[in-house]
């Protein structure tokens, strides 16, 4: 399998994904392409470039460069010039990925000046779900990663597993499905394979109802190298549950282990999702192993009616989780920097001086304060040790930084309750026959 999630390679090559990481926040997906397919990309003599805030980045200098690469933003030419030939191709991107050198030639030096803006610069970073996530074409509301991490362990996503999506969405849950269902990397020549590896690749069956979602979906999966882990299919699974349909019209149990059901009405899929079945349409669950699902519903009614229909259908270990992801910036702030709304320091002083004319006020007006609550002076015969023991710390602080900390503003997460469940595996009586037997024969 070659998918730039899971195996990139060791250098970019034409036609992956790649994420190119612009900011610690900012992260844009692109496909690497030489070839100018879309109007957009035709007007460059350079062939297909990305544009950004950091300059132009032709994809001439992204292809065939080590992943992790920096890569400085070129001046692009909207088509005055001719298309660069390939050894032009290659000496801008040589120039591009590295640094000012004493050895460059003339030549190279001059196409550099020519090519390269000396403000921005990008990486080319192989894509993850996570990226995947934070950057994806949103196409419905998304299952953000401090969710769906969560939920990929709380239903034993694993090496092997068969995992059950619906909706499909914005393919946000189905990139991280993908990557919990994936055998690894084979073992490298004369080692032994883990055990993650020893398993083979499990399945992602991913279910949308909407065509336009389930074929963007579907393309996706191809271009990312996903496709032979995940199939996706045009279904509403209300009405015809999780079946795989043969060529020859009769139905094929798709046996999953795991179960995310992001819909508006869960309850609703519930009764496709039983270990009852019929010789025509057998349970769409592997009758060997404990089946775990979860959903994900923003409603507390809407849990109510989920637990209840779990119920009615013989699932067990209901439980109710609600995940409330916060990230906690902390930062050493220097008093000559400008930290503005952090808790711990206002718009601060440019110089040391400033600093501590800032922090001597600040003083001040808590002595002031202190005296109108308790009508006690608190100059005393120490005013002046604490002067100095304020410069000394004032000074400490400027040198050190003081370290100050916020919420992250924006929480990337939308609130949702997620509602866990397991289904024992089958027991029929030849198994408890069977069972009894295995006992007496051990003794
Ligand atoms: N989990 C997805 C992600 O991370 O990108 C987002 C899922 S989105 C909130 C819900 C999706 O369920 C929508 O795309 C909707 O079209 C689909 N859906 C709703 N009812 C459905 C049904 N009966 N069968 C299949 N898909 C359905």
């Amino acid at each position: 399998m070659h998918s730039s999630f899971f195996s990139p390679g060791p250098t970019t090559t034409e036609g992956q994904t790649a994420s190119l990481h612009l900011s610690r926040d900012q992260l844009l997906p692109v496909k690497l392409s030489t070839i100018a397919s879309k109007a957009e990309d035709q007007g460059y003599a350079e062939g297909v470039v990305t544009n950004t805030r950091f300059g132009s980045f032709p994809h001439s200098t992204l292809i065939d460069i080590p992943w992790g690469c920096q890569v400085l933003a070129s001046k692009v030419d909207t088509g005055t010039r001719g298309r660069e030939s390939f050894n032009q191709s290659r000496k801008r991107k040589a120039n591009a990925i590295s640094t000012d050198s004493p050895n460059d030639s003339a030549e190279s030096a001059a196409l550099k000046q020519a090519t390269t803006a000396t403000s921005g610069f990008i990486h080319v970073l192989p894509p993850t779900p996570e990226s995947w996530t934070t950057s994806l074409p949103h196409r419905t509301q998304v299952v953000y990663t401090p969710d769906y991490s969560y939920v990929l362990q709380k239903i034993r996503a694993q090496p092997g597993s068969t995992l059950i999506e619906a909706g499909s969405g914005s393919g946000s849950f189905t990139h991280a499905a993908a990557r919990a269902v994936f055998q690894g990397e084979r073992p490298e020549e004369g080692r032994e394979p883990t055990q993650g590896q020893k398993q083979s690749t499990g399945k992602v069956l991913t279910f949308e109802f909407h065509k336009e979602r389930y074929e963007k979906v579907e393309t996706e999966m191809r271009e990312h190298g996903l496709d032979s882990i995940v199939t996706a299919t045009h279904r509403d699974v209300y009405r015809d549950g999780f079946w795989l349909k043969e060529a020859d019209g009769s139905y094929r149990s798709p046996n999953a282990n795991c179960i995310f059901l992001d819909l508006p009405a869960p309850w609703e899929a519930l009764p496709h999702l039983t270990r009852q079945g019929t010789p025509e349409k057998p349970s769409a669950l592997d009758p060997s192993t404990t089946a775990y699902i979860c959903t994900f519903s923003p409603c507390i009614e809407q849990v109510q009616k989920t637990v209840s229909t779990m119920r009615r259908h013989g699932w067990l270990e209901i439980e109710m989780v609600e995940i409330q992801h916060k990230r906690i910036e902390v930062k050493r702030a220097y008093t000559g920097l400008k930290y503005e709304g952090m808790r711990g320091v206002n718009p601060v002083a440019a110089t040391v001086d400033e600093a501590l004319d800032r922090l001597r006020e600040v003083e001040a007006n808590a002595k002031e304060h202190q005296r109108d609550t308790t009508g006690k002076s608190n100059k005393g015969k120490n005013g002046s040790q604490q002067n100095s023991s304020t410069e000394s710390a004032v000074q400490k602080h400027w040198d050190e930084g003081i370290l100050i900390h916020r919420a992250e503003p924006e929480l990337k997460t939308h609130t949702s309750y997620l509602v866990f469940a397991i289904l024992p595996r089958e027991w029929t009586e030849e198994d408890e026959q069977a069972a009894i037997a295995q006992v007496r024969h051990d003794g």
